[in-house]
């Protein structure tokens, strides 16, 4: 062999980290896409998720689990239902500006096959930044053929203004981009139908008014659970400690423990705007506690 040789075939550049940002499904006659608005890298679990714990207490259950105990991956991730008849949003993600690896979903939207003006229905499950973040672009809605949907005691509680300190620059975002919604706004109930085969459930805690949707079409079900459990094993298999992001702890606890009941007991599917992304999965009662299992191929049958 000559010296030369040994130049030939160059090594191929890093191109850094790549994630898969869009995963849709079929449940039933229906189709679901999951889009990755983004994410944080923070410090973390602890103190956020664990309030009330020793930080030794979550740093245990985390490396039971194997995760790093102090910096964590939060997933952004708003689902998409297509039922045939309505193309219907559900929460808007971050929008642009407030992060800078969030804020991707209206073009995420557009990769995915569709066009921002089809979207019929934006429902917000609650006023939370990275939720309300996108309903605007350029400062037009950035849906704009779409009816807004939110929780009506959610978007009363936002309108009252009487937030804690924690939410106050919330209050503002919600004030500026949320509340021009309201004259024309659809505001639900709990069990109110928003399309044929969804319905609002109560998950009041996490933010005072929250609402999680059912998902049904020819017998498969989904949970869209909005911010019922914002980690994957922190807020599951521990659903009664304390959560800093949770605005009412104990009604959220409470709402927390009755849906992951609910949907281990019916073997409900969930799409978690905050779990791993894709962010699909099932929740398995482990005595008194719960696991997350992610979908794997289930819907791709
Ligand atoms: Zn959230």
């Amino acid at each position: 062999m000559s010296q030369n040789s040994t130049t030939q075939g160059s090594a191929a550049p890093m191109l850094g980290v790549l994630r898969p940002q869009i995963y849709r499904f079929k449940l039933g006659g229906f189709e679901v896409t999951q889009i990755l608005d983004g994410f944080r890298l923070g410090a973390g679990p602890h103190p956020t998720f664990g309030q009330d714990q020793s930080v030794e207490n979550v740093h245990k259950l985390l490396q039971e689990n194997r995760l790093p105990t102090t910096n964590f991956d939060h997933h952004f991730v708003p689902t998409l239902v297509n039922t045939g008849k309505e193309l219907v949003l559900f929460d808007t993600g971050n929008g642009k500006g407030r992060l800078a690896t969030a804020g991707n979903l209206r073009e995420l939207v557009v990769t995915a096959g569709y066009a921002p003006q089809q979207v019929d229905v934006v429902v917000i499950t609650h006023g939370h930044p990275d939720h309300i973040g996108g309903l605007l672009h350029d400062g037009q809605p950035a849906y704009p053929n779409a009816r807004v949907a939110f929780g009506e005691l959610e978007f009363d509680f936002w309108k009252k203004g009487n937030v804690r300190e924690a939410r106050k620059q919330n209050l503002q975002l919600f004030q500026e981009i949320a509340m021009p919604f309201g004259e024309k706004a659809t505001l639900l109930k709990p069990e109110a139908e928003v399309v044929s085969g969804i319905r609002a459930v109560n998950a009041y805690g996490h933010s005072p008014g929250m609402l999680a949707f059912h998902v049904e079409s020819d017998n498969q079900r989904l949970l869209i659970w909005g911010d019922v459990a914002n980690h994957y094993v922190v807020s599951i298999q521990r659903p009664d400690w304390a959560t800093g992001f949770d605005d009412v702890k104990d009604m959220a606890i409470t709402s927390r423990k009755r849906i992951l009941d609910m949907v281990a007991t019916d073997k409900i599917a969930v799409a978690g705007f905050h779990m791993p992304f894709p962010s699909v999965g099932f929740v398995e009662k482990l005595g008194s506690s719960y696991r997350w299992v992610p979908a794997s191929y289930q819907f791709n049958l």
